[in-house]
């Protein structure tokens, strides 16, 4: 079972979606490799269902068009699209059995009895269900029942399969098993795969790439590695990992903070006021003056006096909230090794900040 080679791309165009009159989706482009795992990343209400809804067949856009495989597949209803959908809620049979459950696309697709159970046996075996075949769905754990669900999207190899937070049902340790489990599925069958989260982490460990989504808009479309590093908005900066966010003046191509210039990477802005994003594990912590000497001042550091306001440690790591000298907060992150642990500053020392201009992003200030 490979269908890497024939996973058809996706490509939507100017998507529009209202409830009533109240807009969904505005005016949406997406697309989707041949292959490709990407992932709709938002904060609940964002839109993502009714986009997977919109292109699995279930809900009716208002406007736009979807190009599956260089077809138009607008008008044709869900069963005439080839895709496999993963619901937040399993939609399984509970009082059939796991077989029953997994054959249902089969017998909609009129298959025959003899293929039904070889296709059924082999996606058992491919979701490490085997033996369980003539188990009722409500005997099952959440875990099973996820594999079922699964199953049964792909029983009848589609080359699409949606998923909308099909692990969210599931406590932590099973959760992370199964995103692990999930990617190396999808990197052995290769289907194009479009996978609905709220929770950046799952997204950034999973995907391919990441759509950002925040009030039915695509924000930012990156690789996790690219969202991360270089979040384009605050919005983006603000959801996916943690964020110092900065308040800074542009004037003549330059970023000024606390009557210093700013080295950054960022492109220069427009004048005005712009927020610098920097993530806590970027932050360094100078307190000898070697490491201060090490900072090269000037080069392309910035060096930030600060005092300690609190420690907390986490076991693995600690976070450090400093306050600046113009009372601006700031935290930082580090990871407990011995080196780090012996010259922990403690509340109200005064200690001085790294931060390299490469790790000093820029975003506009959107409030
Ligand atoms: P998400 O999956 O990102 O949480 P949804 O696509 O489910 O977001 O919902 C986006 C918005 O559309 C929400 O404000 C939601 O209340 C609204 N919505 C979704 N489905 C319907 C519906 N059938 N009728 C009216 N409003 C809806
Ligand atoms: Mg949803």
């Amino acid at each position: 079972m490979s269908i890497a080679r024939s996973a058809p791309p996706i490509n939507i165009r100017g998507i529009a979606k209202r409830f009533g009159s109240v807009p969904v989706l505005s005016d949406l482009d997406l697309d989707v490799a041949s292959g490709e795992f990407l992932t709709l990343l938002g904060p609940s209400g964002s839109g993502k269902t009714t986009l997977l809804m919109i292109l699995a067949g279930f809900v009716r856009a208002n406007a736009g068009s979807i190009d599956i495989g260089g077809e138009e597949v607008i008008t044709k209803p869900p069963h005439k699209r080839n895709i496999g959908m993963v619901f937040q809620n399993y939609a399984l049979f509970p009082h059939m059995n796991v077989f029953h459950n997994i054959a249902f696309p089969l017998k909609q697709r009129r298959t025959s009895a003899a293929e039904t159970a070889e296709r059924v046996e082999r996606v058992l075996d491919l979701v490490q269900l085997q033996g369980l075949a003539d188990r009722r769905v409500d005997q099952l754990s959440g875990g099973q029942r996820q594999r079922v669900a699964l199953a049964r999207a792909i029983v009848f190899e589609p080359r699409i399969v949606l998923m909308d937070e099909p692990l969210s049902a599931l406590d932590k340790g099973l959760r992370e098993h199964m995103q692990i489990e999930l990617r190396s599925l999808h990197r052995r069958l290769g289907m194009t795969t479009v996978y609905v989260t709220h929770d950046q982490r799952e997204a950034i460990t999973m995907s391919d790439r990441i759509a950002v989504m925040n009030k039915g808009r695509i924000e930012q479309l990156d690789q996790p590695e690219t969202l991360y590093a270089r979040p384009r908005t605050k919005f983006v900066a603000g959801f996916i990992g943690e964020s110092n966010f900065i308040p800074v003046e542009c004037r003549d191509g330059s970023v000024w903070y606390a009557g210093k210039k700013v080295h950054t990477a960022s492109p220069s802005p427009p004048s005005g006021r712009h927020l610098l994003v920097v993530r806590p594990e970027r932050v360094r912590l100078a307190v000898d003056a070697g490491l201060v000497a090490d900072a090269r001042p000037g080069a392309n550091a910035n060096i930030l006096d600060a005092t300690v306001r609190d420690i907390v440690y986490q076991g693995d790591s600690f976070i450090c909230y400093a306050n600046l000298a113009d009372g601006q907060q700031i935290a930082l992150r580090d990871y407990c090794r011995s080196d780090v642990l012996a010259r922990l500053p403690v509340a109200g020392q005064p200690v001085r900040l790294r931060v390299d201009a490469e790790d000093a992003i820029l975003v506009a200030d959107e409030t």
